[in-house]
């Protein structure tokens, strides 16, 4: 007898979409079909789309040292709630992930927890302070695969050279938080018309876009794997078409906040819209919406970044960058651009875990393969009330998205499933 079966959806197979039932024994994809017998528990997966498990590149799970604002068993949750069956721990926790021994316990929590597979990001520099090498040998001995300084942009060019040559030897990507600090160090939105009425100090295109066209020069230089992580302008998305034109091992992802919102949300001064880079134009997001649905944008990354309330519930300018994603991502997807069923699953899972080299997660779906899989409703209308995650600064709570997800399940077993 099966332990599960899914029965009744969409289901994105090898050989593309097709309505089947999944049946599924001993934590792998046991068969497709339509009378499977029976099992011991049932998904009624009818009008939704029964596809990989979503993999995020870029979550900020704050453990070790800041689990007040969430930790590697509420981030974990959170990402179940998201469809999440794999997610990357950015390495900018407290102490930073510069070492092996580090990186090992995140992944260890993960594992402890249980839920979603936690993988541990490293930083490129140590400390993540942009002046000297991490070690990058022991952190690909513990499991690192995607280096990066995130929160932070490694400013010295000979520095980064040096640890793309370097991480190019191993295979692995080196994954930039593209902003230049001495355009955006006093900065609080995009430099714009409504930055200007705020008077605000503001930070311009740019910033990214000086950042990125350097990094573009030394990953041609170094022909290591280069990854920018949340694009947020235009230039940014014809920096990355271009540098795919010439075919460069470029990859880049887009969060859900920079595809739904813009810096005219800004002028509410709710520090739920206060991110890095901030939100921009609405040119900008139109082009990032369009370069996700195209391609030239890979994959969707959350940048779940919980902040304790007492932090974010101050003056725009005093609060600290960053807002939550993991639960609402796909939503945020569904509902802000056309991406049919085989590309949605493309960029929310299959490509991520191509750039991460994950074997057991972004397959399609088929006998033999372990069962990592999200049901997924795209048509449902619902608006956010609640999360798993430790904290709440949020800007989706309360909105009207469209699709969400049933069922999440990680090597066989439901790991979540909606109320
Ligand atoms: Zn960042």
């Amino acid at each position: 007898m099966l332990d599960l079966i899914i029965r009744g959806g969409e289901v994105l197979t090898t050989d593309g979409p097709v309505l089947t039932d999944v049946g599924i024994k001993d934590g792998v994809v046991a068969a497709l079909g339509d009378n499977l017998g029976d099992a011991g528990a049932t998904i009624d997966a009818d009008g939704t789309w029964v596809g990989p498990g979503f993999v995020d590149l870029h979550a900020h799970l704050r453990e070790p040292g800041q689990e007040w604002k969430e930790d590697i068993g509420s981030g974990s949750a959170a990402a179940a709630a998201g469809g999440y069956t794999a997610i990357v721990a950015m390495p900018n926790t407290d102490p930073v992930i510069d070492s092996g021994h580090l990186a090992r316990f995140v992944s260890d929590r993960g594992k402890q927890v249980g839920i979603v597979d936690v993988i541990p990001s490293g930083c490129l520099t140590m400390r993540r302070e942009g002046k000297t090498m991490s070690h990058i040998d022991e952190l690909w001995e513990a499991g690192v695969r995607l280096f990066t300084d995130d929160g932070d942009t490694v400013g010295d060019a000979a520095v980064l050279r040096l640890v793309m040559e370097y991480v190019a030897q191993y295979g692995g990507v080196v994954s930039q938080h593209a902003v230049d600090p001495s355009l955006s160090r006093a900065g609080h939105m995009h430099e714009g018309a409504i930055s200007s009425r705020l008077g605000m100090y503001a930070i311009p295109s740019e910033a990214d876009e000086v950042v990125i066209a350097r990094d573009l020069a030394l990953a041609r230089l170094t022909g290591v794997r280069y990854h920018v992580q949340h694009l947020s302008t235009a230039g940014s998305v014809a920096l990355v078409a271009s540098a795919k034109a010439e075919g460069l091992p470029v990859t880049a992802e887009v969060t859900p906040h920079h595809l739904m919102f813009s810096h005219a949300d800004v002028a509410s001064t709710d520090s739920n819209f206060k991110m890095m880079p901030p939100l921009r134009s609405e040119i900008d997001r139109d082009a990032l919406i369009e370069g996700l649905e195209s391609g030239i944008i890979d994959a969707v990354a959350t940048d779940h970044a919980p902040h304790a309330a007492l932090e974010k519930e101050v003056p725009f300018e005093d609060a600290p960058n960053g807002v939550l994603g993991l639960e609402w991502a796909a939503s945020v997807v569904t509902t802000m651009t056309d991406l049919g069923m085989a590309d949605f699953f493309e960029r929310m899972s299959i490509a991520p875990a191509r750039i991460l080299g994950l074997a057991d997660h972004g397959q399609r779906v088929a006998p033999g393969h372990e069962a990592n899989l999200v049901v997924y409703q795209p048509g449902i209308e619902w608006s956010p009330a609640a999360s798993a995650s430790k904290s709440r600064n949020a800007p989706y709570f309360g909105r009207s998205l469209t699709g969400a997800p049933v069922a999440t399940i990680l090597r066989g077993v439901a790991s979540w499933e909606r109320a």
